[in-house]
């Protein structure tokens, strides 16, 4: 049994940290020399197949942005990491966002590019047939703008339930990201948790995770759910509109 450690990164900022998931280029910098210290190797999703040990480390950058190509990428390729971008396909040229050109450059660096949906829409809040249009729409963009399959999906903003994991495999996606905080046991089917790296994550709680820290992870789960609680209570619609609102004016500025 393998324990697969998955990060999930969004935009990188050089200076002004407008997005609260955003972090700064000297920080990611700092955190990549980390993931290579301990020795880690990382892998895409197009790895998914292969014998995966627990040497190995999982990255992910949600959304598109811009940041994507002109920061992370070649911090990721200066320290020979690989990565997963997930893109959400209907943010594809707003501002903030790579566009397809950039999308392009990015795949022909190396990079996997995979699906965020293409709305953004907490998926689980959907009827079944409104999921399934999505993540159709978004994997046949991506397919035929790239040429290369999309079998991956990041679900936006974590939301899922059995409806959406349902639509996901039925779309053809294999293998399903989520937010929860968790150590992946590589044997255990085809969801892949996640564990959020933000703005106020310090080098020292990176530190924590990289070393698979049980009581740092607990902690970080505990507040996940509780996060995902307060959000049930104010329904997912109400919250999604202020997370995105939020985003959105934070990026836009
Ligand atoms: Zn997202």
């Amino acid at each position: 049994m393998n324990n697969l450690l998955c990060l999930m990164f969004h935009s990188i900022d050089k200076d002004n940290l407008a997005h609260r998931y955003a972090i700064a280029e000297h920080l990611f910098d700092e955190f990549v020399k980390n993931i290579k210290k301990k020795s880690y190797y990382s892998i895409d999703t197009r790895d998914l197949n292969n014998n995966i040990d627990n040497a190995a480390i999982h990255l992910s950058f949600d959304d598109g942005a811009v940041s994507d190509l002109e920061i992370a990428s070649k911090i990721l390729l200066k320290h020979k990491l690989k990565a997963t971008f997930f893109v959400t396909t209907s943010y594809i040229g707003t501002p903030g966002y790579m566009t397809w050109g950039q999308v392009q450059e990015l795949k022909q660096k190396g990079f996997d590019i995979q699906s965020h949906s293409h709305s953004h829409k907490l998926l689980a809040t959907l009827s079944k047939k409104e999921i399934v249009q999505d993540l159709k729409m978004a994997k046949n963009m991506i397919e035929q703008k790239l040429g290369s399959p999309v079998e991956a999906l990041s679900l936006p903003g974590g939301s899922i339930n059995r409806k959406v994991l349902e639509a996901a495999l039925q779309t053809g996606h294999k293998y399903i990201f989520t937010s929860v905080p968790k150590l992946n046991i590589f044997s255990q089917g085809n969801v892949f948790h996640r564990i959020l790296i933000k703005q106020n994550t310090k080098v020292d709680n990176l530190k924590k995770i990289l070393v698979m820290d049980e009581r740092y992870l607990k902690k970080e789960q505990n507040k996940y759910y509780i996060r995902k609680a307060i959000k049930a209570i104010i329904t997912p619609k109400i919250y999604h509109y202020f997370w995105k609102k939020y985003y959105k004016d934070k990026v836009n500025n």
